[in-house]
């Protein structure tokens, strides 16, 4: 692939699903994206206290093969994996499958090496995703859930650890503004665009902590790439780098690369996508 000149790039939104068994296949994959001018990935990595192997699929979206122990404990070997990246992974910690305690659970993974949190807005049955409502699977209320992901986002903005949670502003439009009211001082990516452009471009022009990334959007980006571009560069300051890519899969990482480039945004706003919106969101420096 042809590079111009030595553009750093830094993809804030990539998944584990993977496990000390593949660690060849990262480390080589990840050798390849340093080649091509990433500097960093950062990586969601689960913890399920609770669920068993089957349960742990109604809180995972289809169409993502899980290389990774079954019940999806990922937090020591994502962190091995950082620890032999040199500094190339920027973990985050996925809470989804966390409940009850989650603060002092919370507040022990910090302590081992993460670095963020990503969470996923389940409060009913109709979500974007089909995925379960986290009231459902784990017989809580939904007063009990808002309470409880309202603890992480305190954690969060006390810690100014990023955050990278799912949620469709179509539906939860009204929760979202909730969040960012409560925690001005919160980095927050909300990814996909938001699931839906019109609606998330209300948010992002209220409110300047909220981020958006492009990961999972590659297929609409390339049906209506004019479109994207426009909202790129309109919110030029906002929109990071993702891919939704598995560790294993640098390929996906090196097809967005290719498609960010295929939109010819003005230099600065393609530095701005590439490096610039996701060193602010994760809270790197310059
Ligand atoms: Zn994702």
């Amino acid at each position: 692939m042809e590079r111009i000149g030595r553009q750093e790039i830094i993809d804030v939104h990539c998944h584990c699903f993977t496990g000390s068994g593949q660690t060849e296949i990262v480390t080589r994959g990840l050798a390849g994206l340093r080649e091509a001018g990433v500097i960093l990935l950062a990586v969601m990595g689960l913890v399920n206290p609770d669920l068993d192997a089957q349960e742990v699929w109604q809180l995972i979206p289809a169409g993502f093969e899980n290389l990774g122990g079954p019940l999806f404990n990922e937090a020591a070997e994502l962190l091995e994996f950082t620890r032999q990246s040199d500094s190339m992974l920027f973990p985050m910690l996925d809470t989804r499958m966390l409940h009850g305690q989650s603060q002092a659970a919370i507040e022990q993974l910090f302590r081992l090496g993460f670095r963020g949190i990503k969470g996923l807005y389940l409060p009913d049955d109709a979500n974007d995703l089909s995925l379960s409502s986290i009231p459902a699977t784990f017989g809580i209320s939904l007063k009990q859930y808002l309470k409880q992901e309202w603890e992480i986002f305190a954690f969060a903005e006390a810690n100014e650890l990023p955050v990278l949670y799912h949620m469709d502003a179509n539906r939860y439009g009204d929760m979202m503004r909730a969040i960012l009211d409560d925690f001005p001082r919160l980095r927050i990516n909300f990814p996909h665009f938001g699931i839906g452009r019109k609606a998330f471009s209300q948010i992002l022009d209220t409110y300047p902590n909220a981020f958006t990334d492009i990961a999972y959007m590659r297929p609409h980006i390339q049906d209506n790439p004019a479109s994207y571009a426009d909202f790129i560069s309109h919110y030029q300051t906002r929109v990071c780098f993702g891919t939704d890519a598995l560790l294993y899969q640098p390929e996906i990482v090196l097809n967005y690369i290719e498609l960010v480039r295929s939109l010819k945004l003005p230099a600065e706003v393609e530095t701005l996508l590439f490096s610039g919106n996701p060193r602010r969101f994760l809270g790197l420096s310059a």
